[in-house]
């Protein structure tokens, strides 16, 4: 069942550039693109390490963590020589590893209210991965006002789900689908997780990252989230709708301002 039109060269993208939804100029696309990451652990972890192998051509980590030895049964961006180290330094060394053809940069930083603005301003696109409700609603907030999309995506015990936010299109907000999150400040604090979710979750926020930069807007997980559960029992996966709260008290805000008072969701 071979494409007759498939020209295999040993380049680094040619079994990616020769897919027909993908080609030579958009993945040149990607070698403009310039994004953020909060964070290297967790879903991070997977997501970041496909970035890298696809061709995103500026990924800035911020992190102020260090490699711990419980994050190795699912971080795979860590190995067991590097606990005590930063996380950052040494997600930095592995996708340069992986490949040097693209810019990495980290940041030993912690995002604040204070420094969100300076440290985001060079990204297009931010992956949120904030530890606390606080700091998602930071970067959900952040994300609303610069009119910049935001790819969340996280996994706990064999579940995940996967959203993205276009404030261009007026989509749901974070605290539109976590209404309860946005007004808790407290992190839940360490919960049962494993590697398979994490990397499913991670390989698909990944995925919303790449289609975005490819050009394919209209099929990102927006005003939706697509979820998996249990996988060790059933393998579920399901899109949830998750409509624009037209009362929620921080997209509103934003989307007013902008947009005007009479939205259409
Ligand atoms: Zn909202």
């Amino acid at each position: 069942m071979g494409n007759l039109k498939f020209q295999f060269k040993n380049t680094r993208y040619n079994r990616q550039e020769q897919m027909p939804e993908w080609g030579i100029l958009r993945q040149r696309k990607l070698a403009s693109a310039k994004v953020a990451c909060i964070g290297s652990g967790g879903v991070k972890s997977t997501l970041l390490m496909a970035l890298a192998a696809a061709g995103i051509g500026y990924i800035k980590i911020i992190e102020f963590d260090n490699v711990e030895l419980s994050n190795l049964n699912r971080q795979t961006l860590f190995n067991n020589k590097q606990i005590g180290l930063p996380k950052g330094k040494c997600a930095i060394k592995l996708l340069k590893s992986i490949n040097p053809d693209i810019k990495t940069i980290w940041l030993n930083e912690k995002v604040t209210e204070q420094n969100i603005d300076s440290l985001l301003e060079d990204c297009e696109l931010i992956v949120e991965g904030g530890e606390s409700p606080n700091n998602r609603n930071l970067v959900n907030e952040y994300c609303l006002k610069t009119n910049k999309p935001m790819v969340h995506a996280s996994a706990q015990f064999s579940y995940g789900y996967v959203f993205s936010m276009l404030p261009e299109k007026k989509s749901a907000c974070f605290a539109c689908l976590f209404p309860t999150d946005y007004s808790r400040k407290k992190h839940t604090g360490a919960v049962p997780v494993w590697v398979v979710p994490v990397q499913i979750a991670g390989s698909l926020g990944a995925n919303e990252v790449i289609k975005y930069f490819l050009g394919y807007k209209d099929k990102m997980i927006v005003n939706k989230q697509l979820a998996f559960s249990s996988l060790l029992l059933s393998q579920c996966f399901e899109y949830l709708k998750i409509p624009r709260k037209k009362d929620c008290p921080v997209c509103s805000k934003y989307y007013e301002n902008k947009y005007g008072k009479n939205l259409k969701t």
